[in-house]
């Protein structure tokens, strides 16, 4: 299969995936990560409590209050944000690493982290929202996730349209009708994305030999 793996030097870029809870997203990317060696999941640190079926380190860095702060104090992220009333940071160390390997790093955060990667790291930065089929799939998908009572589901779909009153700030913007479509399509972002000729730093030595002097 193509696996992106191109023989020319490049530059990393931040692929980055927002949408609101309920969409696709933590599927999506993790299907991405299983199928491309050269992709990288960057782990957020936050405050919020850990859910059932969450791993320190897997899914989060769950930090206490004081450590947070103590992080964002030391410029130990890249980005941070408070999403609904939980503190979350991206760290600077794997990303920073990953992307001087020449490889890729992919994100899961909000709108407010995107804007931040973008003012910061402007050039590496690929911004795709993912939209769910329609308001009536994302309320039915949401109600599933959990039996909770009308106020809670109420609440996470004020959440959701919050989120995505965002979508035009994003270079693509997919709705995610089918998983196995949609997954398709964000390789093709990303294949496209790795190909443009400004990642691919190592091409002009390669063209130079290739194009006569006559
Ligand atoms: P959850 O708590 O449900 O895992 O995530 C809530 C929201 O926070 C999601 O939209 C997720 O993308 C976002 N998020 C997760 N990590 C970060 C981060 O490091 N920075 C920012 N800005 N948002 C994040």
């Amino acid at each position: 299969m193509l696996g992106g793996d191109l023989s020319v030097a490049r530059r990393g870029l931040m692929f980055i995936l927002s949408s609101p809870s309920g969409a696709g997203k933590t599927t999506l990317a993790d299907r991405l990560l299983a199928s491309d060696n050269n992709l990288t999941l960057s782990i957020s640190a936050t405050t919020r409590q850990r859910r059932p079926g969450e791993a320190h380190g897997k899914d989060y860095y769950f930090v206490s209050e004081e450590e947070f702060t103590r992080m964002r104090e030391n410029a130990e992220f890249l980005e941070s944000a408070n999403v609904f009333g939980h503190h979350y940071g991206t760290p600077r160390s794997l990303v920073e690493d990953t992307l001087r390997q020449g490889k890729d790093v992919l994100f899961d955060i909000d709108w407010q982290g995107a804007q931040q990667l973008d003012e910061v790291a402007g050039e590496d930065v690929v911004k795709v929202f993912i939209l769910p089929p329609s308001r009536e799939e994302l309320e039915a998908r949401l109600r599933k996730r959990a039996q909770d009572p009308e106020d809670v589901v109420q609440k996470r779909m004020a959440k959701a349209d919050s989120e995505m009153s965002h979508w035009a700030e994003y270079d693509y913007v997919i709705i995610n009708y089918d998983l196995d479509e949609s997954e398709e399509l964000l390789r093709s972002i990303l294949f496209a994305e790795r190909l443009k000729r400004r990642r691919q730093i190592g091409l002009a030595a390669i063209v130079k030999d290739m194009i006569g002097d006559g």
